[in-house]
């Protein structure tokens, strides 16, 4: 692979192929990470990327854009229909820029923001007091229920009433379980403020039904591409109403970003159209599937499992209240033996972030692989016996043998 850069760059290229193997002989279990396909890596990496397209279709500030037109067309139409969206804008160049346009979309600088805590599982640009969401707003947050791990509806409720923000954000980096649009759109009612949802992370079980769709319920829905979507790094920012839409467009460009990726649109074209296909809906599936087995595992070996286990494509697993090792010592441990997560804060968290009770399981990425329940389960066992065993330097090298016969069962690379 990349013989080319291999030939004009060979410093570089050390450092890039040793990613090659990382990527090939690792268990990823990264809830945000995926593997994108050959047509969106193509896209990714073709000669769109030459093209300035300051502007949107039909309306450049730049010639020689008729053919990137139709492009950007075909990613708007494809990704509308995927969500059944009445508009989208596909030129956010992260899910941070696109929620920074949304947003702006919708309130002014200093008005009152809720949105789900960090530690509770929500993301940064929710109004964390270091991201421009906590910075240039007045930020509150509402949690989860420390006991179920779910999010309580009256609680946020009661906050919403007692703050009247602006704005509510749903939507979460770390929730396992189905978040009720409905119910979020009934509080945001209840105190005239606009509703936002975030789908970063369970976008593709939106698109394939799996996961109920927030369209209808709220006045702006953002995503990133690259996670359970399978698309190129990026975000996208969906709404059915024209006059936000309008809004949108303008924050997006001129308001933070120049000219739009265009070979990133591209990949993104490629990711709806393969997002559309059957075999996507049985790629979700797998994917829930595999995590309910993950969790049911971890639950039979007698660990903490929050909310006692998932909806979705991701499980929070408490190590600490189960065997008094932190996530982040686990994360460290299991990097030794080639699985790839990370430490993850739990409800009610006693430690410092930076170590967490908790970590994070994700199944999208190794279902891309070919992986069902039968190698989930496995990997549940080699992360358990880890664990049990982190003293013992031959049974963890055992283990990774293990790991490395598993993942070369399952080629990423296929030459
Ligand atoms: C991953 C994520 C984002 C941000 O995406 P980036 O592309 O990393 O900026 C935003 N919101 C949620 C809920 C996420 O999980």
């Amino acid at each position: 692979m990349y013989e080319h850069v291999k030939k004009i760059d060979k410093e570089l290229y050390a450092s890039l192929e040793k990613e090659v193997n990382r990527q090939e002989h690792n268990i990823e279990l990264i809830a945000s990470e995926n593997f994108a396909s050959l047509g969106v890596m193509e896209m990714q990496g073709s000669i769109l990327t030459n093209k300035y397209a300051e502007g949107y279709p039909n309306k450049r500030y730049y010639g020689g854009c008729k053919y990137i037109d139709e492009i950007e067309t075909l990613a708007i139409e494809r990704i509308k229909k995927l969500f059944n969206a009445k508009y989208a804008n596909v030129q956010p160049h992260s899910g941070s820029s696109a929620n920074m346009a949304a947003i702006r979309s919708l309130i002014n600088k200093g008005d009152k923001i809720l949105g789900m805590s960090l530690d509770s599982g929500g993301h940064l640009t929710h109004g964390y007091r270091l991201s421009f969401s906590g910075q240039d707003y007045e930020s509150y947050s509402y949690g989860v229920n420390i006991e179920t791990g779910l999010i309580d509806y009256e609680e946020v409720s009661r906050i919403a009433k007692e703050i009247k923000p602006k704005l509510i954000i749903c939507g979460a980096s770390a929730y396992p379980r189905a978040i009720s649009f409905k119910k979020f759109k009934e509080i945001a009612d209840s105190v005239n403020a606009y509703l936002m949802a975030d789908i970063a992370h369970i976008a593709g079980l939106v698109v394939t039904n799996n996961h109920e769709n927030p369209l209808p319920y709220c006045d702006i829905v953002t995503s990133t591409t690259h996670k359970t979507l399978r698309g190129p790094r990026g975000g996208i920012i969906l709404t059915n109403n024209e006059e936000i839409y309008k809004k949108v467009n303008r924050n997006v460009f001129p308001g933070i970003q120049g000219g739009p990726l265009m070979h990133v649109i591209g990949a993104k074209a490629i990711m709806a159209y393969e997002d559309s296909l059957p075999s996507y809906k049985t790629y979700i599936d797998q994917v829930i599937k595999n995590a309910k087995a993950m969790a049911n595992e971890f639950i039979k070996l007698g660990y903490k499992v929050v909310s006692n286990g998932t909806d979705n494509h991701l499980l929070l697993v408490d190590v600490y209240n189960t065997l008094g090792i932190s996530g982040k010592e686990v994360e460290n441990l299991l990097e030794s033996i080639n699985i790839t997560l990370n430490k993850n804060t739990i409800p009610g968290e006693k430690l410092p972030p930076m170590e967490a009770s908790g970590v994070r399981i994700g199944t999208p990425a190794m279902t891309t692989r070919g992986f069902k329940e039968e190698e989930f389960i496995k990997v549940v066992h080699y992360i358990d016996k880890a664990i049990k065993n982190r003293n013992n330097e031959s049974l963890l090298n055992e283990i990774k043998e293990e790991v490395l016969i598993l993942t070369s069962r399952f080629p990423l690379f296929k030459n």
